[in-house]
Order: C-alpha cells, then sequence, then structure tokens
C-alpha cells in the first residue's frame, strides 16, 4: 500500500463491494483489483474494475500518484474483456474502456473504476445538447 492509499473507508460503495459486505456479481478477484458487473448495466456486457485499495477518486488522480497502478488498471480491463469474449466477439469485436470523472461526466463513485462495455455495436461518443 502506498502513503495515499487508505486500505478501506466505510463509507465508500466500492470499499463495502470489495470487502464482501454488499453482494456483487464478481467476474475476476485478483490482487490488487476486483472487477464485477454493473448494477445497471449500459451494454450487454458492462462490468466495472476497481483497484481494492481506496485513495484515487478518479482517473487523474490515480495517474498522477500511482502511474504504474493506472497501467495495471488498464491491462485489467483488457483482460477482463478478453475473458468475457468481446475482444474477439464473433458478430461484433471490440469494447469500450471508461474512466467517468467529476461531475460533467456523471461520476458517482468516488473511488476509480474503469467501465468495460460491449457485446454489442455500441453508440459513437455522445455528449448532452449542444
Ligand atoms: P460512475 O457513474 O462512472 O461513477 O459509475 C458508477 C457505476 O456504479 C454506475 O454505472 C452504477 O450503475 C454502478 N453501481 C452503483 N451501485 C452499484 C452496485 N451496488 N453494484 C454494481 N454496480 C453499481
Ligand atoms: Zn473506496
Amino acid at each position: 500500500m502506498t502513503s495515499t492509499e487508505t486500505a478501506y473507508d466505510d463509507n465508500c460503495l466500492f470499499c463495502r463491494i470489495a470487502a464482501g459486505q454488499i453482494p456483487a456479481t464478481i467476474v475476476r478477484d485478483s490482487a490488487d483489483f476486483l472487477s464485477f458487473r454493473d448494477i445497471n448495466p449500459q451494454a450487454p456486457t458492462h462490468v466495472l474494475v476497481i483497484p481494492k485499495a481506496h485513495g484515487y477518486r478518479d482517473a487523474g488522480e490515480l495517474a498522477a500518484k500511482n502511474p504504474e497502478l493506472a497501467g495495471r488498471l488498464i491491462a485489467e480491463g483488457a483482460e477482463v474483456a478478453r475473458l468475457e469474449g468481446l475482444a474477439d466477439h464473433a458478430d461484433i469485436p471490440g469494447y469500450r474502456l471508461v474512466l467517468n470523472t467529476d461531475d460533467a461526466a456523471g461520476q458517482t463513485v468516488y473511488h476509480v473504476h474503469l467501465h468495460v462495455l460491449g457485446g454489442d455495436a455500441l453508440g459513437h461518443f455522445g455528449s448532452a445538447a449542444h
């Protein structure tokens, strides 16, 4: 654990999931990351990948404080996509990795999490009305 990390924050939804206090459908449990299905999926496959450690509120903070862990978060997302069959999906191969950051992007949980989306053709980037 680095100096910026807290092992566990009792007020954090994703810490509580990582600790097994709130049920989730676990996809993959590795040393430093937990992957579980999003409760409100936005695509046929929608998995969230979190570092188990608390202390990084979003992607920018993670990259600044622990770039090595940020790199491995991306690799973990790619591995989850491969395990979910998205990378070489017979009909529509490929997937999207998303790191929502703060209010404009609708971030709701401030424990950094990578969205892995796929299993269908995904709409291209959207935005609120211009
Ligand atoms: P974000 O909007 O990027 O902060 O993403 C938070 C995500 O967490 C949303 O897509 C929610 O649907 C998802 N979520 C909220 N509560 C749970 C839960 N208990 N289990 C799984 N996913 C959840
Ligand atoms: Zn947390």
